[in-house]
C-alpha cells in the first residue's frame, strides 16, 4: 500500500487534504493524524472492519480496546448509553483535552472497538487538525497511538512513517506533538470515579471536579502481581531495544551508582545511555546522555520521554539507566511509562 504523506502547515489552506482524509475513513481506511497528546491511529470508530485493520497494522492485541475520538459534546450521546453527571463536569473542564472518560456503551458502537468489552472509551482531543479530522469522517473516529504496538507512541510524524509506512492510506503530519504522553484515562462507569491510566490530567486535577478519586493500584505496581482494570496496560509498552534499569533515590548516590553500572558495561564492550535531567546531565559518562529537561518542569520531561526512548533504538545504546521521578502529579504519568518501558526493573540506591 501506498501510504500518502500530506504535512498541514496552516489548517485553511488544507481543507481538502482533511475532506479527502475524512473520506478514506468513511470508506473504511486508516489515517494517522496528530493531536496533542500523540499521534493517533485513526479509523472509523462504528466500522468494525475499520478497527480490525486498525489491530492488523499496529500488531496489536485485539482484546486492548481502542479510545473513540469525538469533536462535539452533543456526538458523545449517540455512543453511549448514559452520561453520568460527572461527565459533564469533567467535559466542561477539560473537553477538548487529554482526558479519555469510559462509559457504558450503545448498541452502536463494535466490540471489534472496545476489544469485546461493554464500555466504550471516549475523548475530545485538542487539535485543530484531529478535531476538524474527526468531523470530515463523520464524527466518530478510533484511534489508538499511530506505533507499531510496543514502541513507543509517536510525537513526530517522522516516527509515525517509520512505523507505518506501506501499512496505512495516509499520514497527517502536524509538526511536534505538545503533550507527548497519552491521557489520562477514568473510568466513571463504577461507584467511585477511577483512573486506569496516568496522564497530563493528574489525580489531584480529577479531585478538584470530583471530590473523590480512586486510583488503578496497578498503574505503578509490578503488573504480574495484579490484574490492571484497563485491558492495555498489562502489555509492556514504549520499550527500547537495550536493556533499560530505572534508578530511585537521592541524587548523589543515583549518579554514582549509575556511573558505577556504566564503566563495567563500557568493560564488557557495551554502548550505554543515561536518561537524566538537567540537575545532574554533567555527572554522568556514557556514550549518550538523554538529558529529558528540568525536575522542575515535569512537563518538559513528558514531552521529550518518547522522542527519547525512539533516539535511544537509533543509537543502538545496549545498556541504559534512567533516573526516576517523583509519582505524584505528573510524575505519576512519567513513572508510569519508565516502569512499563523498563519491564518494572528499578533500583532502589
Ligand atoms: P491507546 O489508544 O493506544 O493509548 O490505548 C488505549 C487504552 O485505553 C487501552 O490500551 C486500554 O488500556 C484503555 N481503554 C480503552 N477502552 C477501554 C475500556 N472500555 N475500558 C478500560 N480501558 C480502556
Ligand atoms: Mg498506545
Amino acid at each position: 500500500m501506498d501510504t500518502k504523506y500530506i504535512k498541514i502547515t496552516e489548517l485553511n489552506n488544507e481543507i481538502e487534504q482533511i475532506q479527502q482524509a475524512g473520506q478514506i475513513l468513511k470508506e473504511g481506511g486508516l489515517v494517522a493524524f496528530p493531536t496533542e497528546t500523540v499521534y493517533g491511529l485513526g479509523g472509523h470508530a462504528l466500522n468494525p472492519q475499520s478497527s480490525h485493520k486498525i489491530y492488523a497494522a499496529k500488531g496489536r492485541p485485539s482484546d486492548n480496546p481502542l479510545i473513540v475520538h469525538i469533536c462535539k459534546w452533543e456526538d458523545l450521546a449517540y455512543i453511549v448509553e448514559e452520561i453520568p453527571p460527572e461527565a459533564k463536569k469533567l467535559a466542561e473542564q477539560f473537553w477538548p483535552g487529554p482526558l479519555t472518560m469510559i462509559f457504558r456503551k450503545s448498541d452502536v458502537v463494535p466490540y471489534e472497538t472496545t476489544g469485546g468489552l461493554e464500555t466504550v472509551a471516549v475523548r475530545m482531543p485538542d487539535h485543530p487538525v484531529a478535531l476538524a479530522l474527526i468531523e470530515a469522517a463523520g464524527g466518530y473516529v478510533a484511534a489508538p497511538s499511530a506505533n507499531t504496538s510496543g514502541r513507543p507512541s509517536p510525537t513526530l510524524a517522522k516516527y509515525v512513517m517509520e512505523d507505518m509506512a506501506g501499512r496505512i492510506d495516509m499520514v497527517l503530519d502536524g509538526g511536534e506533538i505538545g503533550i507527548g504522553i497519552e491521557s489520562t484515562i477514568v473510568d466513571l462507569t463504577g461507584e467511585v470515579p477511577e483512573i486506569l491510566r496516568p496522564g497530563y490530567v493528574t489525580r489531584e486535577m480529577l479531585q478538584e471536579q470530583l471530590g473523590k478519586v480512586e486510583t488503578d493500584q496497578t498503574i505503578l505496581s509490578n503488573e504480574s502481581d495484579l490484574k490492571p482494570k484497563a485491558p492495555g496496560m498489562k502489555y509492556r509498552h514504549y520499550a527500547p531495544k537495550g536493556d533499560l534499569t530505572l534508578v530511585s533515590g537521592a541524587e548523589d548516590k543515583v549518579t554514582n551508582w549509575i556511573n558505577q553500572q556504566l564503566e563495567l558495561a563500557k568493560a564488557s564492550g557495551k554502548v550505554t545511555a543515561v536518561i537524566c535531567t538537567q540537575e545532574t546531565q554533567d555527572k554522568y559518562k556514557a556514550d549518550f546522555i538523554k538529558c529529558a529537561g528540568s525536575r522542575n518542569d515535569e512537563a518538559q520531561i513528558a514531552r521529550q520521554l518518547y522522542r527519547i526512548l525512539r533516539e535511544l533504538d537509533d543509537d543502538k545504546a545496549d545498556v541504559i539507566f534512567a533516573e526516576a521521578f517523583e509519582t505524584k502529579g505528573m510524575g505519576q504519568a512519567i513513572m508510569n511509562r519508565l516502569l512499563k518501558a523498563a519491564g518494572h526493573h528499578i533500583e532502589y540506591v
